[in-house]
């Protein structure tokens, strides 16, 4: 079992890594809870609900399952999940237990957030891409117009990582939370580049997994321990993202996972660096080793100026400029602006 603490201006917290744990969380709990609500998805909660529920062993547990899915993180399922906390009983000295991926994280902690103007939460992630989302104290939903904008900054008491829980993960949400992965080597000088590169997705072991899983964690913790609330180096780790998110809005969320997406805009996030920072970068590299593991490459070429429009909409954008973060080298990011006509020549001779 790994132990990683993250300090935070809201709460502190602890990160633990290890197999199995999901049915021992009670030994992790540092107070009696008057009930718990476990939330979950439809996929998640069937494989892994009932070993949490009777690890708790207490009275008052209480499970809801929401539609798998980023659809689910929506006003209305939020909502319906303040209703049945309400119907519940649920008081200030209540848990809930946020058990599932990135989707389940940002709902079921925006409801702890809410709910009774906040109580305990601990996140179960079980996503390799949770990696990310279950470290620095962000929850949300998303609003019509767009996706996280209706949300807090709220960490949760206990984050318990299980990583047997890994072994249900359909392949394309390895590929997903790997390319997150990636992007954190991109951001640090720590190694994990290389070790995340030699590896092929269809033979990578658990222990190997559980590794790069944990240098991860601390790569994201190092850094929203620095800048919490997003004024400065917390940027970087949007590293890949200004064109991701708007290839995902652009082909509708569910074609791509978020992580394809990502790796797309992590190869475009090195190009764009060649051409403004003269950076010399290993994009050959992450280009072959992203076409052996199958990574989609869905970018259209007719579909140029949307994604430049989406890129502009980015809530990360400012004053209607583009910014985008850039790589002098591995481990050395820089945010840097670049002109709107500029890119748009980067991104057709990216495409072709
Ligand atoms: P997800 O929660 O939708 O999980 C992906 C899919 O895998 C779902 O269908 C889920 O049911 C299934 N699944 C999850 N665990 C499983 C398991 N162990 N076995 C089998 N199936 C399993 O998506 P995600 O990729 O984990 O997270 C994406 C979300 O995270 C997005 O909404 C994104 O905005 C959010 N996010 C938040 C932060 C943050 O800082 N708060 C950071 C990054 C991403
Ligand atoms: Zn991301």
């Amino acid at each position: 079992m790994k132990n990683i603490h993250v300090r935070s201006t809201i709460q502190s917290y602890d990160i633990v890594i290890g197999n199995h744990i999901r049915h021992h969380i009670k030994d992790q709990l540092d107070k009696n809870y008057s009930s718990i609500l476990i939330i979950t998805d439809s996929n998640v909660g069937k494989l892994y609900a009932q070993d949490i529920h009777d690890g708790l062993n207490q009275k008052n547990i209480f499970i809801e399952i929401v539609d798998a899915g980023e659809q689910s993180k929506n006003i209305e399922t939020f909502y319906n999940l303040h209703t049945k906390a309400i119907e519940y009983g649920l008081d200030r000295q209540s848990l809930i237990i946020a058990l599932g991926g990135g989707v389940i994280g940002d709902l079921a902690g925006f409801v702890a957030a809410t709910y009774m103007r906040g109580i305990d939460f601990i996140q179960v992630p079980t996503t390799l891409l949770a990696h990310d989302s279950s470290v620095g104290g962000k929850v949300a939903i998303n609003h019509d117009k767009g996706k996280n904008l209706i949300g807090s900054f709220y960490p949760p008491v206990l984050v318990l990582y299980d990583t047997d829980t890994l072994q249900t993960l359909p392949p394309k949400e390895i590929r997903s939370g790997y390319a997150e992965l990636i992007k954190e080597a991109m951001l640090s000088d720590s190694g994990l580049w290389n070790k995340l590169l030699s590896q092929h997705l269809d033979r990578i072991t658990p222990a190997d997994l559980e590794q790069f899983l944990e240098m991860g964690i601390k790569i994201k913790a190092e850094i929203v321990q620095q800048d919490e609330r997003e004024s400065g180096v917390r940027k970087f780790l949007n590293l890949g993202h200004t064109l991701g998110h708007a290839i995902e809005a652009d082909l509708g969320y569910g074609v791509l996972t978020h992580g394809e997406a990502v790796a797309i805009g992590l190869l475009f996030a090195f190009y764009v660096s060649e051409q403004e920072l003269q950076a010399v970068l290993p994009i050959q590299e992450l280009r072959d080793w992203l076409k052996r593991n199958e990574y989609p490459f869905l970018v259209n070429t007719d579909r140029i100026d949307e994604l430049i429009d989406l890129m502009k909409r980015d809530k990360k954008t400012e004053h209607n400029q583009i910014q985008m973060v850039l790589l002098n080298k591995i481990g050395d990011p820089v945010t840097h602006i670049v002109e709107e006509n500029k890119l748009k020549n980067y991104l057709t001779s990216f495409v072709e």
